[in-house]
């Protein structure tokens, strides 16, 4: 590089600190800081000949990360510093921790270190080694939330920058932002990170579905923007006469979202009502917020109609995360439902910026006693999966993927506390959500002073009171009871300890029927014992013995069994080494993007999403021989590349599928004289596929036809959506997502 560009690059580099600077004194007000200066230089000189994939200077990455921690995050000193030398240790072995000690303090090295330890997903070699990082990450949040807002950052600006990476790669770290970075954003509270995160996980994942929508968003904005403004027009004069400071404004809903809802309604674009919402972000003392906000909702009350069974009152029990805001759907004049979020300037920045925001708050203005329990308490939960060994880590995966996206039930204790559970929790989780020890003593729970099982499902609102005694235990089948990891686990600990003191005994019971049936009490035989009845371990037999399941009869079968195999082992061990050297098949490679035909491979497709030709595809092989394949957006699939992204690779179809594939076609309109016949020409003669199964409901003159046909690819389906949308009496044709096997 020539020395004109050096000092350009020089200059953007401080051009691009100064912004930093700017950002975080907009936030803070703090002008100069020696201690960020030095951790700026640090960085500057520790990476300092490396070059991002872009071929721009590495540290614009630190720097950007921590701008995002400054800015969209709104995080001080500290944080700032510790993004700045994130990968300072990772990736110059001439910086250790030690030396981060020596110049920042043990704040920032203790970040720093948790930082360099988690590693990405996509760069880890094994599922189980990828999920202990994943464990490790999570772990820290209850040490220092910091490392992870940091880390959420960091994965933000390399999403930000995804295109330089390599199409193989992108997919899978798209994969598992969308798997668990976007849920993380979304627990803790960062609604704006969270959207974005999303919008550009699907922006690679679905390349194409993501372009279509955010054309058609393109094209509606301008009429969008009319429309908002003839409909606050009124009520910002109303605001004003009755001396309400405030700004409204409005956000449009993600393209991600907004595909979602497309799926789950199984609506066209066209038909997604609430494409964004408007906010009122009101001015005024704390003190009084809770009152203010309902006044602005009398008053937009008063100009609109509202849809009563959408109102939602975050304000008198907050959302788990923190989340604060009043909603109501009011009708506009146009005809349109619109939703209308009303919330103080507080409670926005909370919604906007989440954890950061509610500490500010919290330290500034405690007295109000701004409910934070919520954060708190998934801590908790999180830390008690974390901290028990015994958990398989891809089940604490699940149990975390249950506890981050699952909706919540309210319910009161006895003396009037909130608490909050995931939905689909019984009394059982209540109990163990408001002491261990009240759970695992449990007895009976009354529900509104009725007496109801321990598995009784939770609904919000329900007053819960448990009834406990000492000499109480777990049972088995609680297991099935609960549906919280921290109760779960809290069960499996408790059955382990009755176990131990179960199986001591089963295990004295059963040296007295060895010795009865003349078999020595070792270790081998025990083992040989627990295999002959097809136990896990030794401790299972132990246990069985002990409530009497395996009783002297028993053990007398395999004495019989013992005394003949005893002749045979010496040839039956041979056959057992010889089988085992076989029993681990070498998994296939994954590959880049591969040109498959499908026709040659052994392959099936999911059940779950039913890919077609044209759609993204992975396939995904458990043994490495059999292919299953899913589209790219299926919540399986999503799972998968992030859990064993070494046994998914990535498919495409081939050019001219030979193949027919199930696909399913929703409709609905005016029923009329010889519509079904209508339908079924259109498909079976005009477009000539064979039609599986045709399903009709109708109430009253209107009808839903669902339709399940053999097609090439997503092309065919298609072109016979629009040809069925252009029949008289069908006012909507569209593509089913999801359809049971008919
Ligand atoms: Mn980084």
């Amino acid at each position: 590089m020539d020395s004109i560009s050096q000092q350009k690059e020089k200059r953007e580099i401080l051009k691009r600190y100064k912004a930093l600077l700017w950002t975080w004194s907009e936030n803070k007000g703090v002008k100069k800081n020696n201690q960020v200066r030095k951790a700026f230089i640090m960085a500057c000189q520790a990476h300092d000949t490396m070059r991002r994939r872009t071929g721009e200077p590495y540290i614009y990455h630190p720097l950007e990360v921590a701008r995002i921690v400054a800015g969209e995050i709104g995080l001080g000193e500290t944080a700032i510093i510790s993004a700045l030398l994130h990968d300072v240790v990772e990736d110059n072995p001439d910086y250790t921790i030690e030396i981060i000690r020596t110049n920042f303090g043990d704040k920032v090295a203790y970040i720093v270190d948790g930082l360099t330890k988690i590693k990405d997903g996509y760069e880890r070699l094994e599922s189980n080694a990828q999920v202990e990082s994943i464990k490790k990450m999570l772990f820290t949040l209850s040490d220092d939330v910091r490392v992870i807002l940091i880390k959420l950052a960091d994965r933000l600006h390399n999403m930000r920058t995804l295109d330089s990476m390599p199409p193989s790669k992108q997919q899978n770290i798209a994969a598992e932002t969308l798997y668990l970075y976007s849920p993380l954003a979304h627990r803790l509270g960062l609604y704006v990170i969270k959207s974005e995160l999303e919008d550009l996980a699907m922006k690679y994942n679905e390349p194409e579905i993501y372009r279509t929508i955010s054309a058609k968003l393109k094209e509606t904005e301008i009429e969008r923007s009319i429309f908002v403004r003839d409909l606050i027009l009124p009520i910002k004069q109303a605001m004003k006469s009755k001396g309400i400071q405030c700004e409204i404004d409005t956000r449009d809903k993600s393209v991600y979202s907004i595909y979602k809802k497309m799926q789950s309604k199984e609506i066209p674009f066209e038909e997604v009502y609430d494409l964004f919402a408007v906010r009122i972000i009101i001015d005024g003392p704390v003190d009084d917020e809770k009152m203010i906000c309902w006044q602005a909702y009398t008053i937009i009350t008063e100009q609109y109609n509202p849809l009563q069974s959408r109102l939602r009152d975050w304000i008198v029990t907050p959302k788990a995360n923190g989340y604060e805001s009043l909603h109501t759907t009011i009708m506009s004049p146009m005809g349109r439902w619109v939703e209308i979020q009303i919330r103080t300037r507080r409670m926005h920045e909370i919604a906007e910026r989440g954890y950061a925001a509610h500490w500010k708050y919290k330290q500034q203005v405690d007295r109000d006693k701004i409910q934070e329990g919520g954060l708190d308490e998934w801590l908790g939960s999180l830390r008690a999966v974390l901290n028990s060994k015994d958990s398989s880590s891809l089940n604490v995966l699940d149990d975390i993927k249950l506890t981050l996206f699952s909706d919540e039930v309210f319910v009161w204790t006895p003396r009037g506390h909130l608490k909050s559970l995931p939905i689909g929790s019984t009394a059982l989780d209540f109990a163990y959500l408001v002491h261990t020890e009240l759970g695992t003593h449990c007895i009976g729970v009354k529900l509104n002073y009725n007496l109801v099982p321990l598995n009784h499902k939770l609904r919000s609102g329900d007053q819960v009171e448990i009834i406990a005694s000492k000499k109480s235990l777990p049972k088995e089948e609680w297991l099935e009871y609960v549906i919280t990891p921290r109760a779960k686990m809290s069960i499996i600990e408790s059955l382990k300890e009755q176990r131990k003191v179960q199986a001591a005994e089963g295990r004295l019971k059963l040296e007295e029927f060895f010795n009865a049936n003349q078999i020595n009490f070792s270790k081998g035989n025990i083992n040989r014992c627990s295999e002959y009845f097809k136990f896990r371990s030794p401790v299972d037999l132990f246990y069985k013995i002990s409530i009497n399941d395996i009783t002297s009869d028993h053990i007398k079968e395999f004495g019989t069994f013992y005394a003949s195999e005893n002749m045979h082992s010496k040839s039956n061990k041979e056959n057992e080494l010889r089988s085992d050297s076989k029993s681990h098949p070498s998994p296939k490679k994954s590959k880049l993007v591969v040109d498959y035909n499908l026709d040659d491979l052994d392959f099936s497709v999911a059940n779950c999403c039913h890919p077609l030709p044209g759609d993204d595809i992975i396939a995904f092989s458990p043994e490495g021989t059999h292919y299953i394949v899913h589209r790219t957006n299926c919540n399986e699939a999503l799972g998968l590349m992030t859990r064993f992204s070494k046994q998914v690779i990535h498919a495409k179809w081939e050019n001219k599928p030979k193949n027919t594939f199930l696909g399913g076609i929703k409709i609905s309109g005016f029923d009329r004289k010889n519509m079904i016949s209508d339908i079924i020409r259109v498909i079976s003669d005009d477009m000539r596929f064979n039609i599986r199964s045709f399903h009709i409901d109708t109430t009253g003159e209107l009808y839903e036809a669902y339709i399940s046909l053999f097609v090439h690819n997503t092309l065919d389906i298609k072109d016979t959506v629009d040809k069925l949308t252009h029949i008289d009496g069908i006012s909507s044709a569209s593509r089913m997502i999801q359809f049971t096997k008919t």
